[in-house]
This record gives C-alpha cells, structure tokens and sequence, in this order.
C-alpha cells in the first residue's frame, strides 16, 4: 500500500476556447480546481484575441502575437485539451457532443462560444459572402484574398456591417494594400457605430472618407448575388469579395439544448453568469446575455467575465455561496485605424491620437503576454483540501467489475459485433481461445504506451496505430489484440467514461484493420498507459516484409514525415506550438495499413516502422539485416512543422541521446552533424511511418500510391549500396 494521487470526483467541461475561457485556464494554472478534471473542447488550437485581429489583417501583428495557443494554456494549466466541436448539448443526460468522438460527461458546464455575424435573413448571404466568425475559417480565406491582392490583383472588397469590427477591417484593409483595393462600407442604418458617441462615430466617418472608402448608409442588404448584392433601396453594389460583420448571432446549438435563451437565443444567465433554466450551466462573453445588466457583444465583457466564472465554478464546486458580477457600464474602447493611431471612446469621450495607438498596442500586448510568458505558479494544491486515499496495487487495483462492465457494455453499443466477440464472453472464461487457420502464419507483437496527449479518443487511436504498426511492417493483416488499459484513480463515472473513450478509439482504428478485441485487463494507475498485444497473420506463400532482404540500388522510402518525439518533448515544456502538435497527432492517427499493402504490392524487399529508436536506428537493423551500406540523404528528409525550430532550440526527447549510440555505425562530414536536422535522425517515433526498400524501377509508381493513399510526405530518402553494414549520411 502506498499513497496514491488525488481522486477526481467531477468533471468541469469547458466548451469553446474564448476570451472568457482562455484567462480561466490561466487561473486554474495558478489554483487548479479541487479534485476536478477539467476539460476544454475546442475547434481550435489557436484562439484568435478580438483586440489585435485588424492589427494582424493590417500586418501589424504575427500569427503567433496575435492567438493565444489554447494547447500549450491546457498543458501549463493541467486541463485535458480536447480538440474538436461540439454539435450538441444534451442537458438532460449532461453530455457534451463532439463531432467525431464519444461524448463527454459533465458536472459543471461552461460555455464561451462566441458569436459569429447573422447571416441567416439574408438570401444567398451564405453562399456568396465570407463571414468574419469563426475567424479561423476567415483568416484562412483572408489569406487568399491577400495573396491574391499581393500578387498585382486589385480587388473591390464590400465590407458589410458598420460597427467597431467593419470599420476597423475597413480602415486597416485600406492601409495595408492602399489604391490596389477598392473598399465599400455598407451599412443598414443612418449611422455608423450604434453603441458609440457622435463625436466617435463623426471621427469615424471623416476618416472613412479621407481614405476612400465608399459609404453606404441606409442601405440594409437585402439580397446577396455571386459578384454583387442589392440593398432595400434598390441599389446593386459590385464585389470580388464580400465580408459579412453584422450582429451577432449565437451558436443554434445553445436554443436546441433546451436552455433558457433571450430572445436572440443568446444563453439567459444571471449575476453569477449561470444559466437562469440550469444551475450546472455557466456562460460568459458573447454567447451570454444577462437581462440585468445587458452590454455589448465585445471582447472587453468576455474577458472581464474571467474572474466571476471562475470564482463561480469554483464556488459551485466546494458548495460554496456564489458571488454577483456588475460589469461596469462605460469602459473605454480603442478602435484601431490602421495607421499607427487608434480612436479612443468611453461615454461621451471621443479622441483620435497616434498616442492612443500607444496605448492600445501597450495594453493588447500586456494581455497576451499572459499566454505566452508562462511560469509555473501552481499552488499548493493540498491547500485546497485535497483527498489523500490509500489505494491497494496488485490485484486490488482493478478498476471496479461494476464500472468496466458497464463500460463495454456502452462500448458494444456503439461498434459492430465482430469487433468485440471475445468480450461477450469476458466474464464466462479465464482465457480467450483464438483460432487461426492452418494455411496461416500468425505474428505477435506487444506495446505499451503511456498517454502523450490529453484527448484519450486521440490517445487510443494513436496506441492502436502504434502497435498494430508492427504487424503492418511485416506485410501481416491484424488479426485480434488484447487491450490493458491503466486508468487514473476517479470516481467510477469518469473513469467509467474514459475507458469507453478509449475503447472507442481502439475500436475506430480496429475497424479499418478487420481486427477484434480477443480480451483484456483494465486497472488503476497513477498515470493513462494502454498497451496492445497484436496478433496478425499472413497466408503461407504470401511474401512477408522483413528487415533484411534489401538488394543493392534499392531506394529508401519514408512514408511519415519525423519530429515526432520532439515535438512532444517541446509541449512537455511548452514550447510547442499547438497547431503544429495537430499535425503531428493527425500523422500519428493514420495508420500503416494501406503503406504497408502498397510496399507489397510493390514488391518491396525489406520493410520496417519507424518507432523509438528513431530512423537511424531502425534503419541500422535493416542494414544489419541485409548486411548493406544504407545511404541517406538528409536533405530529403520529410519533417514535421516546428521540428527543426525545436532541435535549433535544443529539445531532444529523453531517448535521444541513446538513440545516438547509433552514430558509431554512421559515417559522416563534420558540415553534417553540425545541420539543425541532425538531432532529427535520433528523435523517437511514436505511432512512425514505414520504412521499406523498393526496387528503383517501381520507386515512382510506390511514392505516387502512396501520396493517393494520403501519406502525403512519403519521400523516397535515400538508397542501399554494396559493402559493408553501415550508414552514410549525406
Ligand atoms: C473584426 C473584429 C474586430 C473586433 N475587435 C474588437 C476589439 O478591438 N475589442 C473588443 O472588445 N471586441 C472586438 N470585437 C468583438 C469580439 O471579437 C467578440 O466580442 C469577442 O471575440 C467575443 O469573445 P468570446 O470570448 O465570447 O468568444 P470568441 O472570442 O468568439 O471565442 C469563441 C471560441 O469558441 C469556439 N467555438 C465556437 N463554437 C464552438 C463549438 N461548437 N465547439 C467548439 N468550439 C467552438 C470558437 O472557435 C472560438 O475559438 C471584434 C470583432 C470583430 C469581428
């Protein structure tokens, strides 16, 4: 017996990354929440900050100073990072739904999803405009717009709506490519600004003409054509591009949940910034709207939100009394122009200064400075009560028969009968018996990982993909696994829901490989670790793929691209980006089944996956094995985005250096271990692609396969030669 972590007995699901949530994170970071797991579903890695977005259109800012990296946030504040997008809320079972994965189960909810501008009474507002929310979705097509602007194109953008956000897009839109756009403001009403003073909104206007801009006001779009739209007072406006910032509108999904909503279907909440119809729901920013104390939709409210959220969460959680939020009613805004200076406005106030851009930028920056300058901060969590509980090891650690029964029983529910055969029987016999047929021969391989990211749908998959990697380097067909799985001390719901998580993405990999799970064992652990026992088969007669059998002048081909344990060892201390982690997870997700179908189809000589020795590594034992010379050129190398900013920076998995003991077998220029790549060739893979030898003449047609088959880096990396075992590296 010996002491065991703390239990997590509810679960607080956090449902979109806004502002209001992003500075949550940032207060759990420094007081983690008592006995909680704590979850943030979002459908992105970087949240967007609504104060430097026209400075980044305006190119003012970069990516980077201009997101908050929702990923890295999760991992400084100990918060599961679920990427991806709930389609749904169902607050009688207090389930969120993710597109694409199993639902979660939540105590406490709390939703910061935004706005985005209405465009649903508009005709062909859908088709033929570009909304500015998601701003994701918007910048990625900005993007174009700009590049296409950059290249010598003159465009006529129509930008409608004429609050803050339009004229702001307007103004710097205007700065940053100046008479190579033609820039429209249309606006439905008399004047610009609604929720400003004359004197701002006179400032404005001026402005908005001195630059060119052509102004429509009073004139409500009515119908939106491609290449123009046409307003209520029968004029027809011409357009390449159309960007669409009027009122905002909530996510449909908040009405359909059930919850009270205002009559915009804005979630109703109270002073405490609960929802007035359920208690164990909260929302703060634009999504919100308290009756009370109504204010605009802006970025400034989201994010003064943070503090009562998360006061009141808390306080929900520790049945504590909850505290009112008054936000103030006047507050100062600063409209950015596009030229270095900004407008000021609060209550009658209303100035136009390069200083004032001083000031905004000093004040944007402060603020994100927040996400980016971590250091740990963490309290004392025992401070916070939390539970210490003496738990069994050995076989007293078995997660409860009540809760992993229910588990697979939820779990069948969800996946075909051949995928789960042998558990029907779990509880009947001591042992799965396993037939194979005589005409085959049947392969064996075991892994075991612990969880490297948060999502454990991801997770599972990323394991299966891992170890059933064996058997599709051997040219085998999956045939049965056995699973153990190593859960987290909680309360029998939440690691009742993971276990079903985690099935459920064994099983999603399971069923593209044709294989079932023959059993398995389930038990608590201080930390997430699923391990895979694979059994695959291969006719006899059939070829199957090993190490050695090389012949000289092969080519070498790679079917993933490598930086995989970096990039992990670079989130470890937060110094991975998160877009960059996506790729990577998208990469580990794919399976080797279809590689390793065209390497036989391609009569491939020797094959082996890239895993945790790394690509010198494992490509020493297929030199070994086929005792040849094995020519690399580095210069080939596929690599994951980030990974050579990290070896630069000199984060190495922990594997690295002895990974590198394979170095006595390599020979090499000085010129080349001193290339940032270098470290590359050492860095573990976890989840890697295929490896494999092919004769040169079917090279092209192997590389043009794979690329169909989306391993879309597959890149042939050098060759073998005659001589002896060993490596060059070019
Ligand atoms: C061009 C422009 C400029 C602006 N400038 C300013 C400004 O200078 N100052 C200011 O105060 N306000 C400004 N605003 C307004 C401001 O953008 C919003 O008021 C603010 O972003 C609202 O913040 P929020 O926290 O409510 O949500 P958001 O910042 O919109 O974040 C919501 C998040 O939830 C995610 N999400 C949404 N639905 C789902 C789902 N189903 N599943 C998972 N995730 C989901 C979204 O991807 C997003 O990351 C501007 C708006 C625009 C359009």
């Amino acid at each position: 017996m010996k002491h065991a972590p703390t239990v997590q007995s509810k679960t607080v699901v956090l449902v979109g990354g806004g502002h209001s949530h992003a500075l949550l994170l940032r207060k759990i970071s420094m007081k983690p929440f008592p006995d909680t797991r704590v979850v943030l579903v979002s459908d992105v890695s970087h949240a967007p900050y609504s104060g430097m977005l026209p400075g980044y259109i305006r190119g003012l800012y970069s990516y980077d100073e201009a997101h908050i990296d929702l990923r890295r946030l999760c991992g400084h504040a100990g918060v599961e990072f679920l990427f991806g997008k709930v389609g749904a809320i169902d607050c009688v079972e207090k389930q969120v739904v993710v597109e694409g994965r199993p639902s979660i189960h939540y105590d406490l909810l709390s939703v910061n999803t935004g706005s985005s501008p209405d465009q649903s009474h508009v005709p062909g507002a859908y088709e033929f405009t570009v909304p500015v929310k998601p701003v994701r979705s918007f910048l990625s097509r900005w993007d174009n717009i700009a590049a296409l602007i950059e290249e010598g194109e003159k465009r006529k953008i129509c930008i409608v709506g004429g609050g803050a956000g339009g004229i702001e897009l307007a103004l710097n839109i205007k700065a940053r490519f100046g008479t190579r756009v033609e820039i429209a403001l249309v606006h439905g009403d008399s004047q610009l600004l609604r929720d400003h003073n004359d004197r701002v909104r006179h400032i404005a206007q001026t402005l908005l003409e001195e630059r060119g801009i052509q102004l429509f006001l009073m004139h409500r779009v009515t119908r939106v054509f491609d290449g123009h739209l046409e307003t209520q007072v029968g004029t027809s406006i011409a357009f390449d591009d159309c960007l669409w910032v009027t009122s905002a509108s909530p996510n449909p999904m908040i009405r359909k949940a059930g919850f009270a909503v205002d009559d915009r279907g804005f979630l109703l909440v109270n002073e405490y910034l609960q929802s007035v119809s359920h208690p164990d729901v909260y929302g703060a920013g634009d999504v919100a709207s308290c009756p009370t104390s109504p204010r605009p939709k802006s970025g400034v409210f989201a994010v003064r939100s943070a503090r009562p959220l998360e006061r009141n969460l808390r306080n929900t959680l520790l049945e504590h009394p909850l505290k009112s939020f008054v936000p103030q009613k006047n507050f100062l805004s600063l409209i950015g122009t596009g030229d270095r200076q900004a407008i000021a406005s609060r209550g009658n106030f209303a100035w136009k200064s390069s200083l004032l851009w001083v000031l905004k930028d000093f004040i944007d920056k402060r603020f994100m400075s927040k996400f980016h300058d971590f250091h740990r901060e963490r309290e004392d969590s025992d401070k916070d009560g939390r539970r210490k509980e003496l738990r069994c090891k050995g076989c007293g650690a078995k997660v409860g028969g009540a809760t992993l029964g229910k588990s697979l029983e939820l779990f069948q529910e969800k996946f075909p009968k051949n995928l789960l055969c042998a558990i029907e029987t779990h509880y009947l016999d001591d042992a799965r018996e396993i037939k194979f047929r005589a005409t085959e021969r049947v392969f064996q391989t075991t892994d075991i990982l612990p969880a490297l990211v948060d999502d454990d749908f991801q997770f599972a998959k990323i394991a299966t993909c891992h170890a059933l990697s064996d058997i599709y380097a051997m040219g085998a067909k999956p045939h049965s696994v056995l699973v153990q799985l190593l859960v987290p001390l909680a309360s029998p719901g939440i690691v009742q829901e993971r276990i079903v998580t985690l099935l459920s993405g064994i099983g999603d990999i399971l069923q593209e490989s044709g294989a079932f799970i023959a059993g398995g064992h389930t038990s608590e652990g201080s930390e997430l670790m699923l391990g895979l026992t694979c059994n695959g088969v291969i006719p006899e007669g059939q070829q199957v793929l090993r190490k050695g059998g090389a012949l000289p002048g092969d080519v070498l081909i790679l079917t993933k691209p490598l930086g995989i344990g970096m990039l992990f060892a670079g989130h470890m201390r937060l110094l991975a980006k998160g877009r960059w982690l996506e790729e990577a997870i998208k990469v580990m997700t794919q399976s080797n089944k279809a590689a390793s179908e065209i390497f036989l189809a391609s009569q491939a000589t020797s094959c082996t996956d890239v895993t945790g020795f790394g690509l010198i590594g494992h490509l020493k034992e297929m030199c070994v094995a086929s005792n040849l010379r094995g020519v690399l050129s580095l210069e080939t190398l596929p690599l994951l985005e980030g990974a050579l900013h990290l070896s630069e920076r000199r984060v190495r998995s922990s594997l690295s250096s002895s990974n590198e003991n394979a170095l006595q077998f390599c020979s090499f220029e000085q010129e080349v271990r001193e290339r940032t790549l270098f470290p590359v060739l050492f860095d573990p893979q976890t989840s890697g692609g295929l490896l494999a030898s092919v004769s040169r003449d079917y090279a092209e047609k192997c590389i043009a396969a794979l690329k169909h088959a989306g391993y879309e880096r597959a890149s042939v990396i050098g060759r073998f030669e005659p001589g002896s075992a060993g490596i060059t590296l070019q």
